[in-house]
């Protein structure tokens, strides 16, 4: 019989971090974030003195002056992530990439097998990983969550798995928050044992069918498969921050074409192409208006594209309102070979192959060696090497 492991990075920023400047190994170090304020990822040692992820760092010098800061490099960790999931791909013949440093792989219930991918992980990229063993993806996740660090848990058997449940708040489980568990505990339902013993109905009626299918799951009956293709996209989009407040028109369509740029990138990443298109432009308060940007048909490229954005940007934006965040976001999405089409598509122009070199050259020389001249007007964006890759760009994780 086959079962599910979770494999999930020790502190994953920090240990990436490690691999390339092994001083930092036995310091106290954390990753801080875009604006270098805020703690995103500690290390143990870090964690130790009570540090907390999201403080910010005045607050971390006050409890450990010693604090190495590292600034975060999402491109980094992604390459260390690709390697990971390679090296598990050859020892399972189903991996699902569920996030930067945590994937699901169906394996046999040995604990030699996962300490071998363990050190080979360890040995081989300089990554400590743990990985937990179950009859289903909850109480393999549930396991190595417990197990942390360079920890394996293995357990398939019901009595032993009954043992471990009882030991484990109901709030450990992946998918049950405060709120959630503070509704069970109305109902008596303290450890993830009192969950699984619990009577179906009553699951089902407070936490709908999502409390369900993890009370199946805690029972050792699997609801959700192992997914090696990653499920497909209703929406694609990129954005963000546009590094400070600013009514410059030139600044903003600068910040448009980059941010084009990146969706573009991302549509190819995933053979997609997008037949809904919208842009949104906000202040710091959160107000701000999304509008249409209307496109002549499903597409992917970088031409039509842009050209809807600067069309609805120019309609839209009252000249002097101030922005600080924009999102451009591609919906109706198809596969290349799945779009109709039709009498008015755009015919392929004369700026195909210049998006070819330009992909080729970025691919060579740095993601945006070529860029819009549009772009010039952002200087600082690109002087700084950290600002080519951001949280957003990591695939598989959400952007926050
Ligand atoms: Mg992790």
């Amino acid at each position: 019989m086959r079962f599910v492991a979770h494999l999930d990075a020790d502190c994953y920023y920090v240990s990436a971090d490690r691999v390339r400047y092994p001083d930092l190994i036995g310091k106290p170090v954390g990753v801080v974030g875009n604006q270098g304020a805020c703690v995103i990822a500690k290390s143990y040692e870090l964690k130790a003195q009570g540090v907390k992820t999201g403080e910010p760092v005045w607050d971390v010098l006050k409890k450990c002056p010693e604090t190495i800061f590292v600034k975060r490099d999402f491109r980094w960790y992604e390459v260390l992530s690709r390697r990971m999931l390679a090296m598990v791909r050859e020892r399972s013949e189903a991996a699902e990439f569920y996030s930067i440093d945590e994937f699901f792989f169906s394996t046999d219930a040995d604990k030699q097998i996962a300490r071998g991918i363990q050190n080979d992980i360890l040995n081989n990229i300089g990554l400590p990983v743990t990985i937990g063993v179950a009859r289903s993806r909850t109480l393999a996740k549930l396991f190595s969550d417990t197990a942390k660090p360079l920890g394996i848990r293995v357990v398939t058997d019901p009595d032993e798995e009954r043992e471990h449940l009882a030991k484990l708040p109901v709030g450990e489980v992946s998918g049950i928050g405060h709120r959630r568990a503070a509704k069970l505990l109305l109902h008596g339902i303290r450890t993830c044992l009192d969950y699984a013993n619990a009577e179906r109905r009553l699951i089902r009626g407070l936490l709908t069918k999502t409390g369900e299918d993890l009370w199946w799951e805690l029972r050792g009956q699997p609801v959700t498969p192992i997914r090696p293709d990653r499920p497909t996209h209703k929406f694609l989009s990129r954005g963000g921050s546009i590094g400070g407040a600013s009514a410059d028109p030139n600044v903003i369509r600068a910040w448009l074409v980059r941010n084009s740029e990146r969706l573009v990138e991302e549509l190819e990443h995933y053979d997609l192409k997008a037949g809904t298109l919208s842009l949104s432009l906000s202040d710091q308060y959160g107000g701000g208006d999304s509008i249409n940007a209307p496109l002549p048909g499903h597409t992917n490229r970088y031409g039509p594209i842009i050209a809807a954005l600067l069309r609805s940007f120019e309609r839209c934006w009252q000249p002097g309102t101030v922005i600080t965040h924009m999102h451009l976001v591609a919906g109706d999405l198809k596969r290349p070979g799945f779009v109709q089409r039709t009498l008015f598509d755009p015919p392929d122009d004369e700026t195909e192959p210049l998006a070819v070199v330009k992909r080729d050259v970025n691919e060579r020389h740095g993601r945006f060696a070529v860029r819009g001249g549009t772009t010039l007007f952002i200087p600082e964006m690109y002087r700084d090497r950290s600002h080519g890759y951001e949280i957003c760009d990591v695939r598989g994780k959400f952007c926050f």
